[in-house]
């Protein structure tokens, strides 16, 4: 399938990151996640990630201008070319302006928006338990989504893991309040020029797959 562009929606920690890569293994289209690019400009410490550092630890949201700064540089990799799942970008009406800026000066446009819709109540246990390997990313959960075999990654053989710095019962609030104050407003947006499908997101996860399985191919 060529030239998908693909927004997921949803709260965080509702799954957003685990299903765009099971997408983009299925779609061959790639997954660009902001969250996994501000952390990998914290670790190399340049200067976005010293900007978004304390502001992720928070549970708050970059700015505006450094998000789109950060995508557009992304999208014009040639990578792109073939289609990319939008994974906790766009976060603001700003930033789906500009996304919208960004698209049309291509001659672009979104095949869908999708909401991974997850109740509040969810999200704490589903952040607070999950972590990833260390080397290749794949993600894990303490209850829902267990190596097959204790201590080692599924995918890659790995024995290290790690835990976000923000998946702590603390930060949950302020980044739910983020993406309700902040962030659900994109879905009226979408709404209004039909590209909306909402699926349930508190299914098991092979649900959910299937659920975006169908909706991404059709
Ligand atoms: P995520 O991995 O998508 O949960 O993002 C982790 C954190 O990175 C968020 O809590 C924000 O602090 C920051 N972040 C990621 N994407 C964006 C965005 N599009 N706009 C603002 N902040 C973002």
């Amino acid at each position: 399938m060529k030239g998908k562009r693909i927004i997921l929606m949803g709260p965080p920690g509702g799954g957003k990151g685990t299903q765009a890569r099971i997408l983009q293994d299925t779609f061959g289209i790639v997954q660009l996640s902001t969250g996994d690019m501000l952390r990998a400009a914290v670790k190399a410490g340049t200067e976005i990630g010293k900007t978004a550092q304390k502001i992720m630890e928070a549970g708050a949201l970059v700015p505006d201008a450094v998000m789109v700064g950060v995508i557009a540089a992304r999208i014009a990799e040639p990578d792109c070319v073939k289609g990319f799942i939008l994974d906790g970008f766009p976060r603001t009406i700003p930033q789906a302006e500009a996304l919208d800026a960004m698209l049309a000066e291509r001659e672009l446009s979104l095949d869908a928006v999708i909401e991974v819709r997850v109740p509040d109540a969810m999200i704490v246990e589903r952040i607070t338990g999950r972590y990833s390997c260390a080397k290749c990313g794949a993600g894990y959960h303490d209850t829902f989504q267990k190596p097959k075999v204790e201590g080692v990654c599924d995918v890659c053989g790995s024995t290290e893991f790690i835990r976000r710095k923000d998946d702590t019962a603390e930060t949950v609030a302020t980044r739910l309040q983020a993406y309700h104050d902040q962030t659900a407003p994109l879905l009226p947006y979408y709404e209004q020029r039909g590209l909306l499908k909402t699926i349930d997101g508190a299914a098991p996860i092979e649900d959910v797959t299937r659920q975006l399985v169908e909706t991404v191919a059709g």
